[in-house]
């Protein structure tokens, strides 16, 4: 089971849960009202928890280079940035850089610091056997 990395927000709504744990054990929910009043609030912060949990699972943890419309989980860590016309970057592993690279015209990998040596080399030249937005192939 893998611990969760939580952000300040996070942290914030745990520590609402929390309370509102700790206002149901000492609330009097023989009033119908209250006891509605306490299910609205024990609905909100599982809500809330749950997206916690939900957001570790999902790809919005994967490499910025992945296309929102890619499936694919990351290939590895990040290797390269790749650099468009614009000269703006985005970190990918080596799957997703192949995959954008790809995808856009004219732009180019550049390795990490620490990346193997000839990875932009090895992702250049994969991205040249590789169709533009190739998770939209064997889609109707
Ligand atoms: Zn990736």
């Amino acid at each position: 089971m893998s611990r969760v990395e939580l952000s300040p927000h996070e942290r914030a709504q745990v520590e609402v849960a929390r309370e509102t744990l700790a206002a149901i054990v000492g609330a009097r929910l023989t009033d119908a009202s209250a006891a509605a009043y306490m299910v609205g609030r024990l609905e909100v912060s599982l809500r809330s928890l749950l997206e916690i949990l939900d957001a570790d699972q999902e790809p919005a943890r994967r490499c910025p280079a992945a296309h929102p419309e890619d499936p694919a989980p990351c290939g590895g860590p990040v290797v390269v940035t790749i650099i468009d016309t614009q000269n703006a970057g985005a970190d990918g592993c080596e799957l997703h850089a192949i995959r954008m690279l790809a995808s856009i015209t004219s732009a180019r990998p550049v390795a990490k610091p620490d990346a193997p040596a000839g990875v932009a080399l090895r992702i250049f030249r994969a991205a040249q056997h590789t169709r533009p937005f190739p998770w939209r192939e064997g889609r109707s």
